[in-house]
């Protein structure tokens, strides 16, 4: 079934009985050709990528809750490509291209929304930093722009640009970037991998990976054994519980990060903004909300839900960069697990175990990363070679220390980043 305005209209006239589910509830089969553990987004824009660009259909995406359940539909959906170094540059902005046209390849609304964003200043030395990193955006041929606080007074009156401590000097703003719903594009790489015949196994954790002489064989599962030739791991939080069932310590501590959503309130706020002092960032969603977070809660954990000290400082910074904020009346928080490696950047890359494939190490960062993320690990597993955006993105760096990717320069401590 494909999405259309005629479809819409010819069910909306005929009692919209013609919707089928968008994908289906099969049974685990004994053997695949691929299985993907996790079924968040990058897992599942893998399992797109590898049946579209490469004809790899007998693929499970195994998930031990249930689709889009996990971070994917946690996030502050914020989509943006103005990274500073040599391999994050590259992968975010072929992510941001995808994204530009993930609507019409998936024949899904994910309601991207370019509506910009803007990373603040609020000194001489940041400014020059923040300059510096637009004009290296703009080399790899990304947008950047410099904008001036009239620029911002006019457009954001609200923001309190004379605070003596933290004084608003500039922003570096990219129009290309904006936010997306989140679970849809969840939805949308669910649907166009099941029409493409991977199966999409929910309730289905996996307890175990087989291997035999150094190379994978399948796995362990609440529901089976199931075979197969390739696996790879995309499990985010989970990540390092996971391939350690592999046997695999990763550089990687799972920490929690919380966000928050206000009321509903009038149209004021109509891109995203970072403040540059303080970890604090806020869009206003389509419903009205102001959706907002910042630093995580600071130690390790499993849990899905954070702490009210961390409440206070978010709200903190809120205050400090926008007073008005205190008027309106928060709905919802909510958190999910963050996989954080020591330098802040992601993993896309084999394991010593043939056939066993890992990517994780997303942090904070990894909606906007979703298409990239899929369309490069699905490469690494079709070919066997790694995809030129995601070349740098190498788990052996944290063991050889050459190509770390240090984006904030706040050094190897993984909650800082
Ligand atoms: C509050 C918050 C705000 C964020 N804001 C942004 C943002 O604005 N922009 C941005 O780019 N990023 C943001 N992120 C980060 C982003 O959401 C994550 O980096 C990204 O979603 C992680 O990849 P994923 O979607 O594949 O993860 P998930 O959706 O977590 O998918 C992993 C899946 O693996 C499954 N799994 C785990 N273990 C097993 C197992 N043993 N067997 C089977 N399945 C298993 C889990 O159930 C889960 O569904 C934010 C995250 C949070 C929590």
């Amino acid at each position: 079934m494909r999405f259309s305005g005629l479809k819409i209209l010819t069910e909306g006239l005929t009692g919209n009985r013609g919707w089928t589910p968008h994908w289906r509830d099969p049974a685990p089969k004994p053997e695949y050709d691929v299985i993907i553990i996790g079924g968040g987004g990058h897992g599942l824009a893998t399992a797109y990528y590898l049946a579209k660009n490469h004809g790899i259909t007998n693929v499970a995406v195994l998930e031990k809750g249930y689709l889009g359940g996990g971070n994917v539909g946690r996030n502050t959906t914020i989509v943006r490509a103005n990274y500073f170094l040599p391999g994050n540059s590259e992968f975010y902005s072929h992510s941001l291209k995808l994204w530009e046209n993930l609507e019409q390849d998936l024949n899904y609304n994910v309601m991207l929304s370019q509506r910009g964003q803007v990373l603040l200043s609020h000194s001489d030395g940041q400014s020059d930093a923040l300059i510096r990193r637009g004009n290296a955006m703009r080399n790899q041929g990304d947008d950047a722009e410099w904008i001036s606080p009239e620029y911002m007074r006019k457009n954001w009156p609200y923001l309190n640009f004379d605070s003596p401590r933290f004084p608003i000097y500039g922003g570096l703003m990219q129009r290309r970037a904006g936010t997306a719903r989140h679970d849809a594009v969840a939805w949308g790489y669910a649907r166009g991998a099941d029409q493409r015949g991977v199966d999409l196994i929910q309730n289905c954790e996996v307890t175990g990976i087989d291997i035999e002489n150094g190379v994978v064989k399948g796995v362990q599962t609440t529901r089976g054994a199931i075979r197969a030739g390739k696996v790879g791991i995309v499990t985010a939080g989970r990540s390092g519980q996971v391939a350690a069932m592999a046997g695999m310590r990763l550089p990687i501590e799972s920490h929690v990060l919380q966000a928050f959503v206000t009321e509903g309130l009038k149209p004021c706020l109509d891109t995203v903004i970072s403040f540059g002092m303080g970890h604090f960032y806020i869009s206003q969603s389509d419903k009205g909300g102001l959706v907002f977070g910042g630093d995580l809660d600071m130690y390790a954990s499993y849990a899905q839900r954070g702490n009210l000290p961390m409440v206070e400082h978010v709200a903190e910074a809120a205050m400090t960069l926008m007073p008005m904020i205190g008027k309106a009346k928060i709905l919802r928080s909510w958190g999910g697990i963050m996989d954080m490696t020591p330098d802040g950047s992601p993993i896309i890359d084999r394991t010593d175990t043939d056939g066993l494939f890992i990517d994780c190490g997303w942090c904070y960062g990894g909606f906007k990363a979703v298409p990239g993320s899929g369309y490069a690990f699905a490469h690494l597993m079709a070919t066997g070679t790694p995809h030129k955006s995601a070349e740098r993105l190498r788990l052996d760096r944290f063991r050889t220390g050459r190509g770390l990717m240090d984006e904030e320069g706040t050094g190897a401590q993984h909650n800082l980043h």
